[in-house]
């Protein structure tokens, strides 16, 4: 890439950020200069999208601006950061400019729907990769932890479990994109970060993380982090209207236990909290389920309303691996 369409690439990006007070310089320098506010700890995370590896390299890239951005957002968010800032390196077969329009739409929107500030970045000539980093803001000695799950806690999730992995499982058996639901396909592709969920569950919440590689392995990570087990109870994981029309009455648990790129949030809050919780999701208007409760013994176990347990297998169709 040469040095004048390196700049024009830098033109896509300048233009469409929102501005904000704490960035006293910006783009367009050798660094950019930051004004984190005082009694906040700053919250950081990066995450590297390669091309057929994360993503479709074909998908509509004003969907791959988004989801490059969604994904850090919702590590943020599993944190309760408050999103401030982002960095951008995109690695680029060549610079197709309808291609960096949409894409770099697609990141601008939900930037600016989060006040978030692109602050730098580098491109650079090489198959289509995208790392970014965000920066978010919490408050001195807060920020939701792995670490921090007590027995008898009670587990949560946000919204609804397994649309991305039905839609990405339907595309990958060779179903038109036109088949898929669409509501389905977009929770794919437009995955919504849970910023304003992980603010509000930040004093509350015992632990959390951001389900990317699916609520098993996920929430495992919160186990061994607190050294501690759980059972969840399998006919309360949350499934959307459309994931249940999809698979009718034979439903495959495998997937929203399993698959991952939904990017909800996956907590732990004590039982005194519970009606706490309930106000949450009432005042997000955002789904939010009681799914399983933390206990002593270590290891997670999953019983269906019969009492039995039942544990999911080799998920076969997981080709792609997710950022986390
Ligand atoms: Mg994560």
């Amino acid at each position: 890439v040469g040095t004048s369409e390196f700049a024009l690439i830098q033109q896509f990006f300048t233009q469409l950020t929102v501005g904000r007070d704490d960035v006293v310089l910006g783009i367009g320098d050798d660094c950019a200069l930051l004004q984190p506010p005082p009694e906040y700890w700053l919250a950081v995370t990066i995450d590297t999208l390669v091309a057929d590896v994360h993503f479709f390299a074909d998908a509509d890239p004003q969907t791959i601006g988004h989801k490059s951005l969604a994904v850090n957002l919702s590590d943020l968010a599993a944190l309760g950061a408050r999103p401030a800032w982002v960095t951008l390196a995109l690695t680029l077969p060549e610079p197709e400019h309808a291609w960096l329009a949409a894409f770099s739409r697609g990141f601008a929107r939900l930037a600016e729907q989060h006040n978030v500030q692109l602050i730098g970045g580098d491109t650079t000539q090489g198959p289509l990769t995208i790392t970014v980093q965000a920066h978010g803001f919490v408050p001195v000695g807060q920020g939701m932890r792995r670490a921090g799950a007590q027995v008898g806690d009670l587990i949560y999730v946000t919204g609804t479990l397994g649309d991305a992995g039905l839609a990405l499982q339907q595309r990958l058996q060779g179903m038109a994109w036109s088949s898929i639901s669409e509501q389905l396909r977009s929770r794919l592709e437009r995955p919504e970060p849970r910023v304003q969920a992980g603010l509000a569950l930040r004093e509350i919440a015992t632990s959390a993380i951001d389900i990317s590689d699916g609520l098993w392995g996920d929430l495992d990570h919160i186990l061994h982090a607190s050294r501690c087990g759980a059972h969840i109870y399998l006919e309360r994981l949350p499934l959307s209207p459309d994931f249940i029309a999809a698979r009718g009455s034979e439903v495959d648990w495998q997937l929203p236990l399993t698959a991952g790129d939904d990017y909800e949030l996956c907590f732990t809050v004590s039982p005194v909290n519970q009606s706490e919780i309930e106000a949450i999701s009432a005042r997000l208007q955002l789904r939010i389920t009681q799914i399983g409760v933390i206990e002593a013994m270590p290891g997670l176990r999953c019983l269906r309303e019969d009492a039995s347990q039942w544990s999911p297998g080799h998920a076969g169709y997981e080709h792609f691996r997710n950022a986390d």
